[in-house]
């Protein structure tokens, strides 16, 4: 009878094995089929602070050339981020030694990576077994109040851009800050007009909720939500309400779901509460080469912080179904955040492990073509409707 049971026991384990692997080998199958897209990363700051080649596999940060293409991901959001506390005419400055840095990267491997500006770009891009790369400038600060700047960002090649930063800029309230202009003013209006104009997508992640109504009640065109994630699940002010969800999906928008670990896990929120506000501190009154030593300063500590969080590639894949559920499969993708994350999920810890969250999708019972819709099918969408083709 024992060995009855012995044997049950290792028949039951046998295909549990076989059905993990079996999720595995789809995983990989569906990544081979898929057009990925990551709604936001922040590698160019591994870039301009490190000189890094982003076409070798490195031994650190989460993203390279070899590593996107090991998770499928072909086309990742570049963000050409600068901290808020560049101001005015010194955050123009910034964001333009950070399209200089991209434009190296692009220039040293014009075999392997290639700039996207319209829906066919990317799709020809990738036909081409190349990465597909598209811009975006993180932080409404970094037009320095003027809209011939934006304009110029999307002569450059900017398709997207996020209203806010970690503060509140003269036109928008951001999530992370005491509300001073109660969401978005008369000219953050205007900012937004000008994008639908001139085919810019108008990313909501990092605004207060105000702001993010103002915006969609101003646009024509679907917004992103590049790198959010729920509520439900991690009571943080960057996440998205359920309600928000809706609004979302009624504009035809698309949420990048974010791996930070303390986006997608109460207690990694919860630790995460402890620090931020030391981080809110700090405010340098620098220019010039001061101020980017500054900066520097604060990229290598918050790199030598990172962690792996409690977080793990099914709280990812919770959030998604999550959304799925409440705005509905067309309203969902990808928003990393890598390389601007300091606690990483178990499961999520660079680009190349991207399956995983593809395996617990197929876990939870999506199909293959559901999963193309989530990994990059739904923001092809909006830049297809937003930018054009
Ligand atoms: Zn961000």
């Amino acid at each position: 009878m024992k060995s009855i049971f012995a044997l049950l026991a290792v028949l039951f384990i046998c295909s549990c094995l076989a059905f993990a692997q079996n999720l595995d080998e789809r995983a990989r199958h569906i990544q081979t089929e898929v057009l990925g897209i990551d709604g936001h990363n922040d590698s160019v700051q591994h870039v301009i602070y490190e000189n890094v080649d982003l076409g070798s596999r490195l031994s650190d940060g989460m993203i390279d050339i070899p590593r996107l293409r090991e998770g499928g991901v072909h086309v990742p959001f570049f963000a050409l981020w600068v901290p808020t506390y560049y101001r005015g005419s010194e955050a123009v400055r910034r964001t333009l030694d950070l399209r200089d840095a991209i434009e190296r990267v692009l220039e040293k491997h014009p075999d392997q990576i290639e700039l996207a500006t319209s829906a066919r770009d990317v799709q020809h891009i990738v036909g081409q077994k190349k990465i597909a790369a598209v811009l975006t400038v993180e932080g409404g600060h970094q037009i320095a109040d003027d809209l011939a700047v934006l304009r110029m960002y999307r002569r450059m090649g900017v398709l997207s851009m996020t209203l806010t930063h970690f503060r509140n800029n003269d036109w928008a309230d951001s999530s992370t800050d005491k509300p001073e202009h109660n969401g978005l003013t008369d000219f953050g209006k205007q900012v937004v007009r000008e994008m639908n104009a001139i085919g810019m997508i108008v990313d909501i992640s990092h605004v207060s909720d105000k702001t993010f109504y103002d915006a969609l009640q101003v646009t024509t065109k679907p917004v992103i939500a590049s790198h959010s994630s729920c509520r439900a699940f991690s009571d943080v002010p960057r996440n998205m309400t359920d309600d928000m969800l809706r609004a979302l999906a009624n504009n035809g928008g698309v949420v990048g779901v974010n791996f930070a670990a303390s986006f997608l896990n109460q207690q990694d929120a919860d630790e995460l509460k402890k620090t931020v506000s030391s981080e809110n501190a700090l405010e340098p009154t620098l220019t010039g080469a001061a101020l980017d030593e500054f900066a520097a300063k604060e990229y290598f500590e918050s790199k030598r912080a990172l962690a792996v969080g409690h977080a793990t590639s099914e709280d990812a894949a919770e959030c998604i179904n999550h959304v799925v559920k409440v705005a509905g499969i067309d309203h969902v993708g990808v928003g990393s955040d890598f390389d601007g994350i300091t606690l990483v999920p178990r499961g999520l810890e660079d680009v190349s492990k991207v399956p995983n969250l593809m395996a617990a999708l197929l876990k939870r019972g999506y199909s293959e073509g559901e999963i193309k819709k989530i990994m990059g099918g739904n923001f092809l969408r909006v830049i297809r409707e937003v930018v054009g083709d």
